[in-house]
């Protein structure tokens, strides 16, 4: 099959993705009048599986969007942007109140009052969720439902975002996409990316089997830079079924905010004398310690005792169902749990309204690097930065596509496409980028993505598996250049953290006539 468009179709704003960030921009868009065509590879999103919630400071309550601030600031080892962080935590309630205007209902504590939970790293109980422990599910039903007009198109694959360069002004002019008729093009002055994670960098990942990084490959193939893609988060409890690889499940942290306790195979605390908060220490400091742990005893898991908290099957409906249908009772005996691959703290570069260097290219949720989250985020913290930031690129690109004015897209350019097999990749980002990384095993995870061979890319598959591949050099190249530790990023070689390094990397494709596919780092050393 050629790269050619064998279809053609036109759009104000093409949004990529449906999760929360997607949909929350493409409910902007329409409300706006533009014309937006929003497209979706997968069924699943990582927003469907959300379980602990939102984190939100509500009016009229003892919490306060500084401590909120403050909160994530910590949490984000030195990275985050103060100001983005304060703008989209302020925006927060409203995005809600429009959330729920769109029909979602969160649970409440007595009538009228919603009810709030703790989560790790967290000073305040601000996290609000639904179902008990499945926010992600309404947050996603009812932003599925909001506008039935919305023009969804399931199974189509974003290849290329098309740029012109040819009066000296780029410009974003469309979308390459493939469905089942084959290739086609989208012809559109904004284009927003809303393609989620990069979890199946790794053999075992709480995230859906859509979260292949494609939107990190899209921005830098676009030449528009990401950055803090070393901070990989892994989430301190994934359920732990011995060998099983894909999609795990996620045992949410608001067991630990509600009193679960973590200890290893000998009944012993894995977080005492590791942090002041203990076991509700940011996701960073926890799923280190159970590294740490793991690799001290020889032992494959460690432990969430659950068993004190009161109504558990109520409060934690999801939890328990994926328990039991592990054979593992939450209410009379501990989970078995390990770290495992979660979120993408890094991404394509852009501002609070969701803007990337590239005029008519925009960015939200996971995808996108807002200096949120810094090195490291917060729990909760997610579905709140994409419902605000996703309404915000939504409006921003709407008002673009109207100032920019038609666009006619030219042919995509051709460029070589490389790729690891799954397994290869998979067995290799495990190795050598997880939890804890050194230079060594970085330097062998590079010489194993050096051998990918070519690959067209014109199925979803082979698609994916370059992503990945792309994907996995640009978190390797930016994990060798991060000599320290910070955030979500552990080097065994240099364990401290360096003050001189409080800066975010960015990464670029060596050069947009470049075929090789090779990236570059700009250092925070060459910054300063
Ligand atoms: C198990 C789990 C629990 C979580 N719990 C919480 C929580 O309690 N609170 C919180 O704040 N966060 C939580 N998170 C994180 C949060 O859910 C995600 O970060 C967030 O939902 C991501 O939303 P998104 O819109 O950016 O992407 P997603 O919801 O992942 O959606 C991505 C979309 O992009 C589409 N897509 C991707 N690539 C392409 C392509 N090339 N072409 C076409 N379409 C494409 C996919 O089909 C999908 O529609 C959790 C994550 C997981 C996995």
């Amino acid at each position: 099959m050629t790269r050619q468009p064998v279809w053609h179709q036109r759009a104000d704003v093409v949004v990529i993705g449906t999760g929360v960030a997607g949909l929350a921009a493409a409910l902007a868009v329409h409300q706006r009048g533009r014309i937006v065509v929003v497209l979706s590879k997968a069924a699943e999103t990582a927003t469907h599986y959300a379980q602990g919630g939102i984190a939100v400071v509500l009016p009229q309550t003892e919490d306060s969007v500084e401590a909120h601030v403050q909160d994530t600031v910590a949490a984000g080892g030195g990275l985050c942007d103060p100001d983005a962080v304060r703008s989209i935590v302020a925006d927060g309630y409203a995005a809600v109140a429009d959330l729920v205007h769109d029909g979602a209902r969160f649970d409440e504590s007595s009538p009228g009052q919603w009810a709030l939970t703790r989560e790790g790293g967290h000073s305040r109980r601000r996290i609000i969720h639904a179902g008990g422990d499945a926010t992600g599910a309404e947050v996603q039903r009812a932003l599925d439902h909001a506008d039935t007009t919305l023009d969804i198109r399931r199974n189509h694959v974003a290849l290329q975002v098309l740029r012109d360069d040819s009066d000296g002004l780029a410009a974003v002019t469309g979308v390459l996409v493939v469905n089942q008729d084959g290739p086609g093009l989208i012809h559109a002055p904004s284009v927003i990316l809303a393609t989620g994670g990069l979890g199946h960098l790794y053999s075992a990942t709480t995230n859906p089997e859509g979260s292949t990084g494609d939107g990190v490959a899209l921005a830098l193939w676009a030449g528009v830079p990401i950055s803090d893609i070393e901070f990989v988060q892994f989430h301190p409890t994934m359920l732990f079924d011995g060998h099983a690889s894909g999609r795990r499940p996620l045992i949410t942290e608001a067991l630990r905010g509600e009193g679960a306790i973590l200890l290893d195979a000998q009944g012993n605390s894995v977080t005492a004398g590791v942090h002041p908060m203990g076991d509700m220490a940011p996701r960073d400091v926890v799923a280190a310690a159970i590294d740490a742990r793991l690799s001290k005893t020889g032992d494959p898991c460690v432990y969430l005792d659950a068993r004190g908290i009161a109504g558990f099957e109520r409060r934690f409906p999801t939890v328990t169902e994926v328990c039991r249908a592990a054979g593992i009772d939450p209410t009379r005996e501990p989970i078995p749990v390990v770290p495992g691959a979660h979120y993408s703290c890094g991404g394509v570069v852009t501002d609070v309204h969701g803007q990337t260097e590239l005029p008519g290219l925009f960015a939200a949720g996971e995808v996108a690097r807002t200096g949120m989250h810094g090195a490291n985020r917060l729990a909760s913290n997610s579905l709140l930065e994409g419902l605000v930031v996703g309404g915000r690129a939504g409006r921003t690109a709407a008002d673009h596509a109207v100032a920019a004015g038609p666009r006619r897209a030219g042919l995509p350019e051709s460029r070589r496409h490389d790729a690891l097999d799954r397994a290869d990749l998979h067995r290799a980002m495990t190795r050598y980028a997880s939890v804890v990384r050194d230079a060594d095993g970085l330097h062998r995870l590079s010489d194993t993505l050096a051998t990918a061979g070519e690959r067209s890319a014109l199925t979803r598959t082979d698609f994916e598996d370059v992503a990945l591949t792309l994907t996995a050099r640009a978190v390797a190249a930016a994990a060798l250049a991060r000599t320290e530790s910070r955030g979500c990023h552990h080097r065994r070689d240099y364990p401290d953290t360096d003050p001189a390094q409080a800066r975010s990397a960015t990464v670029r494709l060596a050069g947009r006539d470049d075929r090789s596919g090779e990236v570059v780092v700009e250092t925070p050393a060459a910054i300063c």
